[in-house]
């Protein structure tokens, strides 16, 4: 191979040299010596041309070509040992001959030489790495982990070679890991949201359908009843209207959530005109709104509507949820150096503690038919959660059984 394209790269110079031999000949010069000229010519040159290089070039070649096939792994290894994904490289009978710190971290502990099957025990896996390596052609499958964490995966076996290689080549295959746990967990998130709010409107329109039919039907004629069952329609038709209200307000906080508030606030007359707002609301349930607020100003960087739907929602929430506490304090303290805090205290009848870490969570309620009937959509706290985080703030929920809740926004 190598002489023949020496050959090839060298055919100008034996064109040169047997022009010179032609014109030699023309003039008379003698054919022996012509001959021996041409031939002499055209050796030393390819001595010179291609002697030297070839001499100096090709053990060099070699060289690399040995240290290359005598090393693959060393330099594999280094590449991947740098991956924050899971890799194991897996001989033709799937030993594992590597894997890297990632790997280690998402599978546990497992010895390099064993068999793949001695940590994946999967038989669709082993599948997968045999038909790879009978066909030569790369595989993928989905594949979940229960330890070290639950975690789902796109497993894919690719074979090392190089392209147009006939099959069987590959001496070395690549195991990769494709965490897709947390797409999953959206894709959950979504859909359970979609059933969720489908759900919630799906019960008053329901229920107007059916008032509708009765005063189209049997109470057609009976305009007490009809008064009765306008009065509900319009609390279901209401029902819906704030559902969809809260559903407008979370989709268009969730686009702007990467927009950071930049106006000064200051709380003290906010929730002050918050307080005035649910008066009435606190009268009809019989609870006492008491402010505790500092002198001067306290500003925060925010948004101003937003705030006050903050404010509104957990004063609200206070009076309804701890009615039977009859006493709602709010708080709100500026100290030097401390983070500006607001505080919403009720007396009710507490949360139990395994539902506070998911109160902020969209439709998540203690208890639906208490929510329900006091004209709760399940999304207030969701939409607080949402505001809060696009003013870096946080949301701290104590409570104590029997004694009450406190809700704490820390700016
Ligand atoms: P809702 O529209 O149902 O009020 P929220 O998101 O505002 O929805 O609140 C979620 C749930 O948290 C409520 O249904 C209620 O069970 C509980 N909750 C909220 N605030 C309080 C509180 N101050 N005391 C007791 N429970 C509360």
């Amino acid at each position: 191979m190598r002489m023949a394209s020496r050959f090839r790269r060298g055919w100008p110079i034996f064109v040169v040299a047997t022009l010179l031999a032609i014109i030699a000949w023309f003039s008379q010069a003698d054919g022996l010596m012509v001959a021996a000229g041409w031939a002499l010519i055209v050796l030393s040159i390819f001595a010179i041309r291609f002697g030297s290089s070839a001499v100096a070039n090709a053990p060099a070649k070699e060289e690399v070509a040995e240290e290359t096939d005598a090393q693959p792994l060393a330099e594999i290894v280094t590449a991947y040992n740098a991956l924050d994904i899971p890799i194991l490289i897996l001989s033709s009978d799937a030993t594992v001959l590597f894997h890297n710190p990632a790997a280690e971290k998402a599978l546990g502990e497992f010895e390099v030489g064993s068999h793949l099957s001695a940590r994946l025990r999967s038989p669709g896996i082993l599948d997968m790495v045999r038909e790879t390596v009978a066909t030569g052609e790369p595989n993928q499958m989905e594949h979940s982990e229960r330890l070290p964490s639950e975690r789902v995966y796109i497993l894919r076996i690719a074979p090392v070679m190089e392209e147009g290689a006939p099959v069987g080549a590959a001496r070395l295959y690549v195991l990769s890991f494709r965490d897709i746990s947390e797409l999953r967990r959206l894709d959950r998130m979504r859909s359970d949201f979609v059933a969720n709010a489908s759900h919630e409107l799906r019960t008053p329109l329901a229920s107007l359908r059916g008032f509708i039919e009765t005063i189209q039907g049997p109470a057609k004629g009976d305009a007490k009843a009809q008064e009765k069952f306008l009065g509900i329609m319009l609390d279901q038709a209401t029902r819906m209207s704030r559902l969809v209200d809260d559903l407008l307000s979370l989709s268009r906080l969730e686009l702007k959530s990467h927009i950071a508030p930049d106006q000064r606030v200051d709380l003290l007359p906010l929730v002050c005109h918050v307080r005035d707002a649910l008066q009435p609301l606190a009268t009809d349930l019989g609870v006492d709104i008491r402010m505790h607020m500092p002198e001067g100003k306290v500003e925060v960087t925010g948004d101003r509507d937003e705030l006050v739907q903050v404010v509104e929602n957990l004063i609200e929430n206070a009076c309804k949820y701890g009615q039977e506490g009859e006493i709602v304090d709010v708080y709100l303290t500026k100290q030097e150096g401390q983070p500006v805090e607001f505080s919403v205290v009720d007396r009710g009848p507490g949360i139990p503690a395994e539902h506070v870490p998911r109160l902020t969570e969209r439709f998540y309620r203690v208890s639906v038919a208490d929510s329900r009937s006091k004209k709760g959509t399940g999304l207030g706290l969701a939409i607080v959660k949402h505001i809060l985080t696009r003013h870096r703030a946080r949301l701290i929920v104590k409570s104590e059984i029997g004694k009450g809740t406190t809700f704490t926004v820390r700016f």
